[in-house]
């Protein structure tokens, strides 16, 4: 029976990634591109609730939405499709989505989404954002997705892959990895504009990383693609332990 595959990304339908995706994965299985219009990168979770969303089809199966990621995963699963798709694929997105950026992320929201709403998700970043070459990152995902449609995944499966930024012959393999951290230094600049009022820019310095071996930056600096499965469950257990040790004695 052939394969069902939802493709979406955050940096919009018309973005090299994603045409890098579909070009990358379209023998394996039947693909509809459901997008963004226009660019939504860092639009995080986000979804359009205050204004009518409208897919308008641009090209045969590739529709775009003037809305967010989310927006048309959403929409693509629980109704436009018709029957859930097999698999959903966001990106491939130009830069990273390592460690805690993971949140921010409209290319991983997009993924959430497909597995909040019950179909496997994969969420494909090229770790790089001056390296615009997909061909390998192309034939990453191409790999990876053949193997996943080979067997059934597990419930609210979600994988956050990060590709390094180099020809595929240098890529050394797959690695697991945890979520990396990130040192916040300098991640505000503030300035003044000419009319002397102070105004920021946020992201302004590269990120830098706390060392960790087992961390998803050190397998994309080490050449390895990073293979990071995500929980959609954010409850804390320590948090929990700390919260069931005070006082909550009502009233
Ligand atoms: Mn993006």
């Amino acid at each position: 029976m052939v394969k069902r595959i939802l493709v979406s990304n955050d940096d919009g339908v018309h973005a090299p990634g994603i045409k890098a995706l579909v070009a990358a994965l379209e023998d394996l299985a039947e693909i509809t591109v459901v997008a963004p219009l226009a660019e939504q990168s860092a639009s995080s979770h986000a979804l359009t609730l205050h204004r009518p969303l409208r897919i308008k089809e641009i090209a045969p199966r590739t529709f775009a939405v003037e809305g967010t990621p989310t927006d048309c995963v959403l929409l693509a699963i629980r109704e436009f499709l018709g029957q859930k798709p097999d698999l959903v694929v966001s990106g491939i997105n130009q830069g990273p989505n390592l460690g805690e950026d993971v949140l921010y992320s409209g290319t991983v929201a997009a993924a959430m989404e497909g597995s909040l709403l019950g179909v496997g998700s994969v969420a494909l970043s090229l770790a790089s954002w001056r390296y615009t070459d997909f061909a390998a990152a192309g034939q990453v995902a191409r790999r990876l997705v053949s193997r996943l449609l080979r067997r059934e995944l597990p419930p609210r499966f979600l994988v956050n892959v990060n590709i390094p930024p180099r020809p595929v012959e240098e890529i050394r393999g797959f690695r697991l990895a945890q979520l990396g951290s990130r040192v916040y230094n300098d991640a505000v600049v503030k300035k003044t504009d000419p009319r002397g009022r102070d105004y920021y820019w946020i992201g302004g310095a590269e990120p830098t990383w706390k060392p960790s071996p087992d961390s998803d930056f050190a397998a994309i600096e080490e050449g390895y693609v990073s293979l990071t499965p995500l929980l959609l469950d954010l409850t804390s257990p320590t948090g929990f332990g700390y919260l069931s040790g005070i006082d909550l004695e009502w009233p």
